[in-house]
């Protein structure tokens, strides 16, 4: 099984064919998730809703779907399950049709506290109709005794603890909200007069919005016909953003921190050469994830950077998965060698991470296979030792290579002439800080130190971690 991603969300309040905005939203945030897609959108007096298994291009790209969400505000979603299963009930946005009306709800983000919360609605009654962790904020949001929406709302964030960037759309606004430590993105956005929310500027940039600013940690901002309201819903500590945004989730186009992820990508790159320098003749990306940070350590190294390997975009999981027979053949469907700047050249391959080393294992095989005289790996992060409870969905502990193995027998396993890492501090540094600040750290890097900002041993004890 593949590793789980993350989600993406998008909002628009006041719009022309808001539903087109959203489809062309979801599909640059396409990356953030690929198994299912959801548009809700409001006409001023109903609300409509579509949601598909698979890719919003496959599924949304067509006037029949598109007639059905009519209006001028809409919110979407794409996920990739972090909780739940991957069933078409658990596709976002979820709706209810609550007291004060309709509530439309995407998330982006993972909730620690759910088991807790689950059985004691289940026990007073609530009915669940999706295993997604997202129905909770609804259920919460149901039952509260609050009287206004949004008072309602803060009401269950209270409830609800872990990581959240949320949209909301009821049928008189639209809302977005960061959890208190803000660790997964959430960006606001104009087009004309139509606010737009979204989880990366590359979901404005693709329909003509520009970019006011990033909803902070734990701020709720409301859209209403009259603009924007922000409100603090949580007591003030320091933002700490997921460092594996930076690293590897977002979109390399994307801006986050007044800077593009593809520049933070090159210093982590730029870094790695500078605490690994290695005498070899090539520099190649493991594609496409390794690809900014190897133009950082060539750049930084003088090492030439060569395209040696080639990825097929073309394989879907449909492809790969149903058949034995296919599948045997693995990462040759996906990843192929140019031999041509391979062959009896001393390779420093590049990837900006290894989780389970399947990746590394099979591309240092093929490329010495193509005749490479040496084959270092250099990863531009640190190793990831602790898995991911906030929306990510790294594999448990038994399952990451450095969780369990040194960097000696990293490198035996996966059959490099050597494998390097970039350090802690010089992740930060290519983030643009001096240090990383050991009491309050500017990211949450959990995944490299085990630092975890929000208490997550009610998730340990309900998995086989
Ligand atoms: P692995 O093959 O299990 O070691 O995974 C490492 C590869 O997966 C690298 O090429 C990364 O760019 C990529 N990667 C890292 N984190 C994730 C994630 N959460 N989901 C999908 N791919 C990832």
């Amino acid at each position: 099984m593949g590793l789980k991603e993350e989600c993406g969300v998008f909002g628009i309040f006041d719009i022309d064919e808001a539903a087109v905005l959203t489809t062309l939203g979801l599909h640059s945030l396409q990356h953030r998730g690929q198994e299912g897609a959801g548009i809700v959108s409001y006409d001023g007096s109903s609300f409509h809703f579509v949601k598909k298994e698979g890719l919003v291009g496959d599924n949304f790209n067509n006037a029949s779907t598109l007639n059905q969400l009519p209006g001028r505000r809409a919110i979407g979603h794409v996920r990739y399950s972090t909780t739940g299963d991957s069933k078409l009930a658990n596709v976002q946005p979820l709706f209810a049709n609550l007291s004060a009306g309709g509530f439309a709800c995407a998330h982006n983000g993972n909730l620690t506290n759910t088991h807790a919360l689950r059985n004691a609605l289940v026990e007073t009654g609530s009915i669940f109709q999706t295993t997604s962790d997202t129905e909770i904020i609804l259920q919460l949001v149901a039952r509260s005794k609050k009287h206004k929406t949004v008072d309602k709302i803060k009401d269950a964030l209270s409830q609800i603890k872990g990581a959240y960037s949320l949209i909301i759309m009821t049928n008189k606004k639209l809302i977005g909200v960061k959890d208190p430590f803000g660790i997964r993105p959430l960006v606001l956005g104009k087009k004309n007069n139509a606010y737009v929310l979204a989880s990366e500027t590359c979901a404005l940039d693709i329909i003509g919005a520009h970019y006011i600013r990033d909803v902070k940690n734990g701020e709720m901002v409301i859209i209403t016909e009259s603009g924007v309201e922000s409100i603090i819903i949580a007591p003030s500590n320091q933002a700490r953003p997921c460092i594996f945004e930076r690293i590897y989730f977002a979109r390399p186009d994307s801006i986050i921190d007044g800077k593009s992820v593809y520049t933070y990508r090159k210093n982590l790159g730029e870094q790695l050469a500078i605490e690994n320098p290695i005498d070899a003749d090539v520099v190649v990306p493991v594609p496409d994830s390794g690809a900014p940070a190897a133009i950082g350590y060539s750049q930084k190294s003088g090492i030439p950077f060569e395209l040696g390997i080639i990825r097929n975009h073309y394989v879907g999981r449909t492809f790969i998965e149903p058949s034995q027979s296919i599948r045997q053949f693995g990462v040759k469907l996906k990843h192929s060698v140019n031999q041509s700047s391979i062959k009896n050249n001393r390779v420093i391959l590049i990837d900006d991470s290894i989780v389970r080393g399947t990746t590394a294992n099979k591309v240092v095989k093929m490329v010495f296979e193509a005749g490479a005289k040496e084959v270092h790996f250099g990863i531009s992060s640190p190793p990831i030792t602790h898995p991911d409870f906030y929306g990510i969905d790294t594999p448990q502990y038994s399952e990451l290579i450095a969780a369990n193995h040194d960097i000696d027998e990293i490198t035996n396993i996966i059959g490099a002439t050597s494998v390097f890492f970039l350090s802690l501090n010089g992740t930060y540094k290519a983030m643009g800080y001096t240090t990383r600040d050991p009491n309050t750290p500017q990211f949450t890097d959990h995944c490299f130190t085990g630092d975890y900002p929000i208490d997550v041993t009610n998730i340990l004890k309900h998995t086989h971690s």
